[in-house]
C-alpha cells in the first residue's frame, strides 16, 4: 500500500466520522488529525482508538500542521457546518479564513500529497483551496457531487427495483441547489434510463429529494456526517489502490476559474482525466447557469 498516512483537519463530527469510516475500512496504517479545539480532538481520538483492534490502522493520534502537511491525502473538514434553513453559501466568508489559515500552516507540504475537501460550501471551499495550496491542480479535489450522485443511484434504485450498483449516471456542477442531473447519461445496466416509462414529476422529485436530503437531516439531527465520510473513505480507497475509478468531484476548471463536479478519473496521482460528457441542451444550459452562480459568488 503505496498512501498509508493520512492526515484529516477537523476533526468534528464530519472528520471524525471519515476516521472512523478509514479504519473500518481497513483502509490506511496511520491517521493525524488536528484541530483548534484540542480537547475534543483528543477525545475523538481516544474514542476512535478503540475501534483500532479490528483494524488494519495500527495507530491515530492528535499532530501538529508539521506533521499533517507530510502526509499522503490531507483531508480537510474544518470549518464551520450549516445550521439549520442556513445555505452552504452562508458559510463562505467564514470559512475562506479557516482554509486560509490551514494552508498558511501545511508548510513545507508533501509534494505529492492529494488534498481532499470536504468543507462546505464546498465547490468554493475547493477553488480557494487551489488558490492557497501551491500543488498541482490535479492533486486538490473537492467531495463535489459524489454523495448527491450516489444518492440519485440509491433513490433510482428503490423505483426501479434493482440494485443501487445497476445503476450508473452522474450529477455534476454545484454541490448545492444548482446541481445539474445529468439524465441523459444515466444508465439502468446498459439500458439508458432515458428509455424508462417514468414521467417528468417523477423526476423532479428525486432532484428535490437529493437536492433536500442535507437540510432534512439537518432538521432532524443538527448535522450530516456518515453519507459524506463514506465518500470520503472510498475516494481514499480509489487513491491508495490507485484503482482509476470515474466519480463526480469537484476540480479546477481553467476555463471559467471555478471548481465544480465533472466525472473524472482518479489515481494515485490525483485527477487524471476528466470525463467529457454528452450533454444535451437543457443540460448544458443548466450547468452554465450553476457555473454562473458558483462565479458569482467568489468573494
Ligand atoms: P463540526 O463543527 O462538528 O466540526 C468542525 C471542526 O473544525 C471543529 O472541531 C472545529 O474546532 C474545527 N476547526 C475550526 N477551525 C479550524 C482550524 N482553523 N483548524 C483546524 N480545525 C478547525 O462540523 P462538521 O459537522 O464536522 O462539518 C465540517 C464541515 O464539513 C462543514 O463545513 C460542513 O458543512 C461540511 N460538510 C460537508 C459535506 C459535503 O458533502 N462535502 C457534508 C457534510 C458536512
Amino acid at each position: 500500500m503505496k498512501h498509508s498516512k493520512i492526515a484529516i483537519i477537523g476533526s468534528g463530527a464530519v472528520g471524525s466520522t471519515i476516521a472512523y469510516s478509514l479504519i473500518l475500512n481497513q483502509l490506511v496504517s496511520e491517521i493525524i488529525m488536528v484541530d483548534v479545539d484540542k480537547k475534543r480532538c483528543e477525545g475523538e481520538i481516544l474514542d476512535l482508538s478503540d475501534s483500532i483492534a479490528f483494524s488494519k490502522t495500527s495507530c491515530i493520534y492528535q499532530g501538529d500542521f508539521k506533521d499533517a502537511a507530510q502526509a499522503d491525502i490531507i483531508i480537510i473538514s474544518a470549518g464551520r457546518a450549516q445550521k439549520l434553513g442556513q445555505d452552504r453559501l452562508e458559510l463562505l466568508q467564514v470559512n475562506i479564513n479557516i482554509i486560509k489559515s490551514i494552508f498558511e500552516q501545511l508548510k513545507p507540504l508533501n509534494r505529492n500529497a492529494i488534498v481532499i475537501m470536504v468543507t462546505n460550501p464546498l465547490d468554493l471551499m475547493t477553488y480557494y483551496a487551489a488558490k492557497f495550496c501551491d500543488l498541482p491542480k490535479s492533486q486538490i479535489i473537492g467531495t463535489g457531487t459524489f454523495l448527491d450522485s450516489l444518492r440519485l443511484h440509491v433513490l433510482l434504485a428503490q423505483k426501479l427495483k434493482v440494485s443501487a450498483n445497476s445503476i450508473n449516471g452522474y450529477i455534476i456542477g454545484e454541490h448545492g441547489d444548482s446541481q445539474v442531473v445529468a439524465w441523459s447519461g444515466v444508465r439502468v445496466g446498459t439500458q439508458l434510463f432515458s428509455e424508462f416509462n417514468i414521467n417528468n414529476g417523477d423526476l423532479i422529485d428525486i432532484e428535490d429529494a437529493i437536492k433536500n436530503q442535507a437540510y432534512k437531516i439537518i432538521e432532524c439531527k443538527g448535522a450530516t456526517y456518515y453519507g459524506i465520510a463514506a465518500c470520503v473513505a472510498k475516494i481514499c480507497q480509489i487513491i491508495i489502490f490507485n484503482e482509476k475509478e470515474i466519480i463526480p468531484l469537484s476540480i479546477y476548471n481553467q476555463e471559467y476559474d471555478i471548481c465544480f463536479s465533472l466525472p473524472v478519473i482518479l489515481s494515485e496521482q490525483g485527477i487524471i482525466e476528466v470525463i467529457d460528457l454528452k450533454l444535451n441542451d437543457i443540460e448544458k444550459n443548466n450547468l452554465q447557469k450553476s457555473i454562473n452562480k458558483l462565479k458569482s459568488q467568489i468573494i
